[in-house]
């Protein structure tokens, strides 16, 4: 991969300035016949465009309930929701479906792949939904996987890939849309601590290009590469802060290419 690369995909993937989320004082009940489970109490917080943002807490905390309702993939029961400036808490399903498939790209902790599929294909599968001529999807989708350092791996199935490139894949199946946000909900929670880190490393150059990054972790080692770590206890928010000591993720040099322009 080089750097070059990443900045043309990630330039398309870039937000508008401005907050690209915004919550205010959001709920989410969830009932079960008589039991009633309280697993957001009025969470408020707001994400500009460029901000990358690790939510820790303790299990059962709120933080895949707040995840799902940022990515449109669950209503709230009370407060609201604005992305890009827009309501969406009391949209439909099929309206919420709509705006997922727009604005949001998800990578999931257990990578979600189709298993007898190769990488191009389950990248190419959020741009079915999207009316793209099949051309342009594959050439997309090579693209997408070009910038997570797979453009060799294009006809590999998972099973032939190792577990940090098959969440690659799931990486670049969530930025061929070019999504105004990327959440991950712990996104390096099935890999080693190497392959973590280069996943990390792939998240923050994204972000370095303007992407918005909302992932969830356990991990103290893997927040600190977020800008900004916000805590959950018992469905509110208990802090929200800068990192400071911000940790860069290395990538293992590979080729470089030198610019020539302006070289004496
Ligand atoms: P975290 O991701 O921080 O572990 P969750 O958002 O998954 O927390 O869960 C918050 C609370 O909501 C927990 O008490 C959990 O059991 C409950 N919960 C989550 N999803 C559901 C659901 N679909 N139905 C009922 N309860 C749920
Ligand atoms: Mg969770």
């Amino acid at each position: 991969m080089d750097r070059s690369d990443i900045a043309i995909s990630a330039q398309r993937a870039a937000a508008p300035a401005g907050p690209v989320v915004q919550t205010e004082k959001l709920e989410k009940v969830y009932t079960m016949g008589d039991v009633k489970v309280h697993a957001l109490r009025g969470i408020s917080l707001r994400i500009d465009a460029g901000e990358f943002i690790a939510v820790m807490g303790a299990s059962g905390s709120g933080k895949s309930t707040f995840m799902n309702l940022v990515g449109c993939l669950d209503r709230p029961t009370a407060g609201r929701y604005l992305l890009r400036g827009e309501d969406v808490s009391r949209f439909s399903r099929d309206e919420l479906a709509r705006v997922r498939g727009r604005e949001i790209g998800f990578v999931f902790q257990g990578f979600n792949l189709l298993p007898r599929t190769n990488a191009v294909e389950n990248v190419e599968l959020p741009m079915l939904y999207q009316g793209i001529p099949a051309r342009e999807r594959h050439a997309r989708a090579a693209e997408a996987l070009r910038t997570v350092g797979l453009g060799d791996r294009l006809d590999h199935t998972p099973a032939q890939l190792s577990g940090g490139q098959q969440q690659r894949v799931a990486i670049a199946r969530a930025l061929v849309n070019r999504p105004t946000v990327v959440l991950a909900d712990e996104p390096t929670g099935n890999l080693d601590s190497q392959t973590s880190v280069e996943v990390m490393a792939i998240f923050q150059q994204l972000n370095d290009q303007g992407l918005t990054v909302l992932l969830v972790t356990h991990e103290p080692d893997i927040a600190q590469h977020a800008k900004r770590v916000v805590t959950f206890k018992d469905g509110l928010v208990l802090d929200d802060r800068r990192v400071e000591n911000r940790r860069i993720a290395r990538i293992e040099p590979r080729e470089r290419i030198e610019p020539r322009e302006g070289a004496a």
